[in-house]
């Protein structure tokens, strides 16, 4: 280049040629920048910075050849030079913000839509003198012995603005939205990116408008001063650096959901987990008092820092444990963070054990123990509200030949079938248990003695009309039952009572010729 410079038929270094040099200069410099920016890669921003830096240094170079260029051929080749520039430049600075804005890498197709336009563009460009969509025509005017383009400009270029003032401004909203956030750790690099982002567009107008000086073409000078920004934003507060990546990455990627608030309890940050958490949670929504979002409301009234909440998720039940640290600057308090893990599997691990203790393992109905538990609830509850409550104790007949007879694993299976047959004769607000061996005691509540009856005949009748196949045989049994059924008015209710007194009916369905139903007398 400095060879083209210098050895060009122009008398001395003008004004023009201080200008190349300038560019040159910052062609370089967009240069390095791109290969810092391409080390730095464990930042997820700085792979498209780094080709947004590359496509500016190609703009920059290639206009600065392009003020030097000695005739025509030149000049046009350089013009094109700068296609492989200008138009991916527009599209690298979209998956920029992009990635800026969402903190996490775009999906393949996208990124393919975003350079659809950039590319057809640079494909446009290098092939204008075929169609003339971009330049319908292409003069020349000399300023001081250098040649200078005067283009009249095609659809396609206006379209090609149009798209990059949209995609610049897209990204300036970003950078001004995180530059507004409070208490955001990247705020001061976001005002540096923002305050760099505003000059190409700046500059371009006063081109587009016609007030250029020489009808020079401003862009390339106002990317010129952003760089100066950019480098201020990369080098003087680390927008690529690792401890702002290693920053990012963790508040991001922590499995556990973090929540930022500020004092009047506007949303300031969040991470990724959070998204999982709260659906409505959106970048718009920073700076919203989250006292408007019903589970928003629900986290501000807990008095506690260390809390629970049941919280719907997809369609499905969640449970949170949040931990709130308050953050505080001196004795001023800035705000609040809210630490949130899910413990819904913990929650359904323990209620798996609870269903273990309280279940009987071969029948899969509850066992003796939730069977007595169950009765003493039923018992205060009458005790509390009057009415009353009936329990039937039923023993299989002669069970000890079905073993005999079968063999133990068959009267294994007879217990497995009459428990769920039995589970189903009864209403959903009745328990059903294994009380022990071959007996099975059901809780009626709110039965009166007809009511008990009634369902325990039903029990027997169907017990007695059902055939059980178990290893290949077909067996058949009778239950014998007793009932007993307690009124609030009892003044000495409890559980041992109840039993004793159903144990008394049963032994006397038992004495009296078994397949029968007894009920205690009160
Ligand atoms: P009764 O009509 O007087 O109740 O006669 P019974 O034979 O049913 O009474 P008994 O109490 O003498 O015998 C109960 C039998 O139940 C004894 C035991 O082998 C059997 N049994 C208890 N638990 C189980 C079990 O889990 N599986 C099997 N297969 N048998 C059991
Ligand atoms: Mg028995
Ligand atoms: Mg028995």
């Amino acid at each position: 280049m400095l060879i083209v410079l210098f050895t060009s038929q122009k008398e001395g270094i003008g004004l023009i040629d201080v200008i190349s040099i300038l560019l040159l200069c910052f062609g370089l410099s967009f240069f390095i920048l791109f290969l810092y920016s391409l080390n730095k890669q464990r930042n997820r921003l700085a792979v498209p910075f780094a080709f947004l830096c590359l496509s500016i240094a190609i703009y920059i170079t290639g206009y600065a050849f392009e003020l030097q260029a000695d005739n025509t051929e030149e000049l046009y080749f350089f013009l094109k030079v700068e296609y492989f520039g200008a138009p991916l430049m527009s599209g690298f600075w979209l998956l920029f913000t992009y990635k800026t804005r969402h903190r996490r890498p775009a999906p393949i197709q996208r990124i393919m839509l975003m350079m659809v336009f950039p590319i057809l563009t640079l494909f446009l460009g290098v092939t204008n003198e075929v169609h003339h969509l971009i330049y319908t025509s292409m003069d020349m005017i000399s300023y001081k012995g250098h040649l200078l383009s005067s283009l009249e400009k095609g659809l396609w270029y206006y379209l090609n603005i149009l798209y990059a003032y949209s995609v610049e401004i897209y990204g300036m909203t970003i950078f001004f939205k995180d530059w507004r956030k409070q208490g955001y750790h990247r705020r001061t690099q976001s005002f540096w990116m923002l305050f760099g982002s505003i000059w190409p567009i700046l500059v371009n107008f006063i081109y587009i408008s016609g007030n250029a000086p020489l009808n020079l073409d401003l862009t390339p000078f106002g990317l010129c001063i952003s760089g100066i920004f950019f480098y201020i934003a990369i080098f003087r507060y680390g927008f690529l650096d690792f401890q702002e990546i290693m920053k990012e990455v963790v508040f991001m990627e922590i499995s556990e959901g973090i929540l930022v608030l500020d004092n009047k309890n506007r949303l300031v940050d969040y991470n990724l987990a959070c998204v999982e958490i709260f659906s409505w949670l959106d970048l718009c929504q920073i700076g919203t008092d989250i006292s408007l979002f019903p589970e928003g409301k629900r986290i501000l009234e807990q008095k506690s820092p260390d809390f629970e909440l049941k919280l719907i998720n997809n369609r499905k039940s969640k449970y949170y444990v949040f931990r709130k640290t308050t953050l505080t600057e001196g004795c001023h308090a800035l705000g609040s963070v809210y630490f949130i893990q899910d413990i819904s599997d913990q929650k359904e691990m323990i209620r798996a054990l609870h269903d273990i203790e309280s279940h009987d393992s071969l029948t899969e109905v509850y066992n003796r123990r939730r069977l007595l538990e169950e009765m003493e609830k039923e018992l205060q509850r009458l005790k509390r509200c009057g009415g009353c409550l009936s329990i039937l104790l039923m023993d299989i007949d002669h069970f000890k030949l079905v073993n005999e007879q079968y063999g133990h694993q068959a009267g294994d299976e007879v217990l497995r079938i009459l428990a769920g047959a039995c589970s189903d004769k009864v209403r959903k607000t009745d328990i059903l248990g294994r009380y022990g061996g071959e007996e099975f005691l059901i809780i009626l509540s709110e039965a009166t003695e007809d009511n008990a009856y009634f369902i325990a005949e039903n029990i027997r009748k169907f017990t007695e009309s059902l055939v059980f196949l178990a290893n290949g045989e077909t067996i058949k049994i009778t239950v014998s039952i007793g009932i007993k059924t307690a009124h609030s008015s009892d003044i000495s209710l409890n559980t041992e009572g109840l039993m004793q007194s159903a144990g008394k009916a049963l032994n006397h369905a038992k004495n009296n010729g078994r397949n029968r139903t007894s009920q205690s007398s009160r």
